[in-house]
């Protein structure tokens, strides 16, 4: 280990050694990194999008090419299974070489009809934007804000979370490797307190943060108060609708994926089970039973199918809330402890009983815990799952997809999915509403959020007398 100040520490949650930390950068190395940004912003944002595809492309290229390589620091640093560790590289390797490829056409100029003279819309770049970034999607989420805003022409500094220096040191190497000029893509080792002065800073336009919802408010503030723009991707507790035409066969393996993906730790994860009482008996018994055969292992091992969670911190905070859940009298139904072995592993559990009031009502359970709701018919499923503070997405399952597309349209959240959770995808927009956050990242929406779009009107005419 080298350094004092150990803000970032890389241990791996499987045995919870301490492979490395990273002092936080000083005063001195914060600006010459922040220069460089706005340096290599005012050649850059001049650029082709040909140009600027040629660096993202072959960092796509990159990418995919050393997925093992890139999947194995993430898998010691948060636990992330080895074959979800690849599939996570290898989608990452994908949006950004779908940038590099369609930037251009999503940012073309737009005509628009005026009564009088011809007028369209031009999109611009704005400057250095600066991404927060969490730890359970290590290199997606840097991939999410990489592929568009540099292809669109800003440049990025980025803070990523403190448990995974290396993935942050990876991506921003891949970037230099693909042929990066110096200032595109900079990783910044800074505490909380340095971010505040991140987003002061003048040089910066733009601010993005994907994290829980206290770390969105306080960013989120922060960009207000110097009248920036931002996008907030915060936390969720997604309703999973079970309607009682549902084909269980079809569920129940969507349902165990949705709640164990990345060992439960996922923003969108099915958190919240809403099944209506007809079919409340089989689908409870077939998914405690999926969850039961899950075995813990080492997550570099393919076959093992429970891995542990991303630090020792997030177990204890998970086992706190499920106590605290039985306390305020919820039941479990299984689970609820944590495994009697090395590492952050935690049983598959299952709570029932939750009543309004219980803090497990409303918070999320960011890890293997699933809340399990019985309720009487689609309306009741539909009311249950808008009483939430939050509105990231959320599931229908049903053999009627008209009725899947009615319930999901009278759900509160920013992405709804009918018999599947198939959460993200190069070319669409991911993102919610209330305290889940605002602004969209991916897609056409996502690719628009950091740029200048511009009124040109042409129209020679006489000024009003
Ligand atoms: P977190 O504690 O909020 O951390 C996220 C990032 O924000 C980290 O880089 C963290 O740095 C930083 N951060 C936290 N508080 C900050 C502050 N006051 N000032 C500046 N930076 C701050 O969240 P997490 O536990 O890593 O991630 C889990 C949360 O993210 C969950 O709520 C999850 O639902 C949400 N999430 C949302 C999405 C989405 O797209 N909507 C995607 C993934 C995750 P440090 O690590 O140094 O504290």
């Amino acid at each position: 280990m080298k350094g004092k100040i150990m803000t970032y520490q890389s241990t791996n949650p499987f045995n919870g050694k301490l492979v490395e930390g990273f002092e936080e950068i000083n005063a001195g190395e914060y600006e010459t990194k922040l220069a460089a940004a706005q340096t290599c912003f005012e050649t850059w944002r001049h650029k082709s999008y040909a140009e600027r595809a040629v660096i993202i492309a072959k960092a796509s290229k990159l990418l995919h090419e050393q997925a093992d390589a890139f999947a194995k620091i993430m898998t010691s640093e948060m636990g992330k299974r080895i074959g979800e560790a690849r599939g996570e590289v290898e989608f990452s390797s994908r949006i950004l070489a779908y940038y590099a490829e369609n930037a251009e056409r999503f940012l073309a100029p737009v005509k628009l009809n005026p009564t009088v003279g011809e007028a369209h819309m031009e999109s611009s770049p704005i400057g250095v934007i600066f991404g927060v970034e969490p730890w359970n999607f290590p290199y997606y989420q840097l991939a999410r804000i990489a592929g568009p805003h540099l292809m669109a022409g800003n440049t990025l500094v980025v803070k990523h979370a403190g448990i995974v220096p290396q993935c942050a040191l990876a991506f921003e190497k891949l970037l230099l490797d693909a042929g990066a000029p110096a200032g595109l893509y900079t990783n910044l080792f800074i505490s909380h307190h340095q971010s505040d002065k991140v987003v002061d800073d003048p040089r910066i336009k733009g601010v993005c943060l994907t994290g829980s919802v206290a770390a969105g408010r306080s960013i989120a503030a922060r960009a207000g108060k110097n009248l920036k723009v931002s996008s907030m991707e915060l936390g969720g507790s997604d309703a999973f609708i079970v309607l009682d035409d549902a084909d269980l066969d079809l569920t129940i393996p969507w349902a165990v994926w949705g709640r164990m993906y990345n060992t439960g730790q996922t923003c969108c994860a099915a958190k919240r089970f809403i099944v209506v009482d007809s079919i409340a008996d089989k689908f409870i018994e077939r998914f405690q039973a999926a969850l039961t055969a899950l075995k813990a292992g080492d997550p570099m091992d393919e076959k093992t199918t429970l891995g542990p969670l991303s630090s020792e911190a997030a177990l204890v905070q998970l086992l706190k809330q499920v106590e605290t859940a039985v306390t305020k009298g919820a039941k479990l139904l299984m689970g609820g402890k944590r495994i009697d072995r090395a590492g952050s592993y935690m049983e598959p559990s299952i709570l029932t009983d939750i009543k309004p009031g219980n803090p497990a009502f409303r918070d999320e359970f960011f890890g293997p815990v699933a809340l399990f709701f019985r309720v009487k018919d689609e309306d009741a499923a539909i009311a249950l799952a808008n009483d939430s503070d939050f509105g990231l997405g959320g599931s229908v399952w049903t053999r009627d997809v008209a009725r899947g597309k009615r319930v999901a349209s009278k759900v509160e959240t920013g992405m709804m999915f009918i018999n599947n959770i198939d959460w993200s995808d190069a070319e669409l927009p991911f993102g919610g509403i209330k305290d889940s956050g605002y602004g969209r990242e991916l897609g056409d929406m996502g690719i628009q959020q950091f740029v200048n779009k511009k009124l040109v009107r042409v129209a020679t005419m006489h000024a009003p007398a």
